[in-house]
């Protein structure tokens, strides 16, 4: 697994949850790096970095990505830090309900995928007026709609993605 891989898999949330740290309302947390006693460490969850706003802290005022913020807090080379986030990404995987579940037949996931589009039919107005206008009862019949939508955002997840193809 290379930097690149563990970026877009490790996400920042789950960095400052195995570290234990809770974030307040406006995602800040104490900062971990300085002896802060209000939050002064930012997280931005979006680009899956965190910022200290604090000018004695050892981050320098540099954005931190999940490696560098493993980094700092392992007190570790990048080359440790890179294998202790393999490390987070393997021991949370097994017991994370939202993630592939490898025991999961060939049948039983492809039916959890059909159930899924099928669903998105009766959640879509424009896939329901389609129905209609080819006059398929959706009720009756098995369709499934994707609005495109499937492996983006919180659903992106390799391994689905590679089990669907
Ligand atoms: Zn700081």
């Amino acid at each position: 697994m290379d930097i690149q891989e563990i970026k877009s898999r490790l996400t920042l949330a789950e960095v400052i949850k195995h570290y234990g740290y809770k974030a307040d309302k406006h995602n800040r947390i104490n900062c971990p790096f300085h002896d802060d006693k209000t939050p002064s460490m930012q997280l931005y969850y979006k680009t899956h970095t965190a910022y200290c706003f604090s000018s004695n802290c050892r981050t320098n005022g540099k954005s931190l990505d999940v490696i560098d913020f493993v980094m700092h807090k392992e007190n570790s080379s990048k080359h440790e830090a890179i294998n202790k986030c393999k490390e987070i990404l393997g021991y949370q995987k097994p017991d994370s309900k939202e993630r592939y579940q490898p025991e999961l037949s060939r049948e039983q996931f492809l039916g959890n995928m059909y159930q899924y589009f099928r669903n998105a039919v009766h959640n879509s107005k424009p896939a329901k007026d389609y129905l209609q206008h080819r006059s398929l009862d959706h009720k009756k019949t098995e369709i499934g709609y994707n609005a495109g939508q499937f492996h983006h955002g919180a659903r992106k997840d390799e391994n689905v993605i590679a089990r669907c193809l």
